[in-house]
């Protein structure tokens, strides 16, 4: 349970974080911040690429601090978004798979909606059935083994400068 001092803790460390956003060419400047399992909370921020498609949302770069600052096994009690251009932002599709990876259904998540409102929901309405690691392990059972193979070339089309004399 996480109770209204913390949710408002959380929005404000967002915050906090949207102010070390590298955002040069959006200059829409996003800060996330995570309370993990353990108690702990870890921000992230915005880092823009100038080729655009290798921009890391706040989102993705709090949760990849936070395996780095506590390894493998976090998990996600709740998640604030926050940005410093007054504008709604829930997590982007992208961030919702991201965060299904350490959260569950229940992970809750705090965002700006219309006007800055402050909205909560749940990972489980933002991103429902999303796509489980347990689907892997199921999907390896039943499949049938010739499926488990890659479309390999022949060996007898390998590589010809493996043949050639020195
Ligand atoms: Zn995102």
């Amino acid at each position: 349970m996480v109770n209204e001092a913390d949710r408002s803790r959380l929005r404000d460390l967002a915050a906090t974080a949207a102010e070390h956003a590298y955002a040069p060419y959006s200059r829409f400047r996003v800060g996330a911040a995570l309370l993990l399992d353990n108690g702990a909370v870890v921000t992230g921020c915005n880092v823009e690429n100038c080729s655009y498609r290798l921009t890391s949302c706040a989102e993705q770069v709090a949760v990849a601090r936070a395996v780095a600052e506590h390894g493998p096994t976090i998990r996600l009690r709740a998640v604030a978004v926050a940005n410093l251009n007054s504008a709604a932002s829930a997590p982007c599709g992208a961030c919702r798979q991201t965060l299904a990876e350490f959260g569950d259904d229940a992970t809750l998540i705090l965002y700006p909606g219309e006007g800055g409102a402050a909205m909560e929901t749940t990972l489980g309405e933002l991103l429902p059935s999303a796509f489980r690691a347990a689907f892997l392990e199921t999907g390896t059972k039943s499949s049938r083994p010739e499926q488990d193979v890659c479309q390999v070339p022949p060996r007898s089309r390998a590589d010809p400068g493996a043949t050639k004399k020195r």
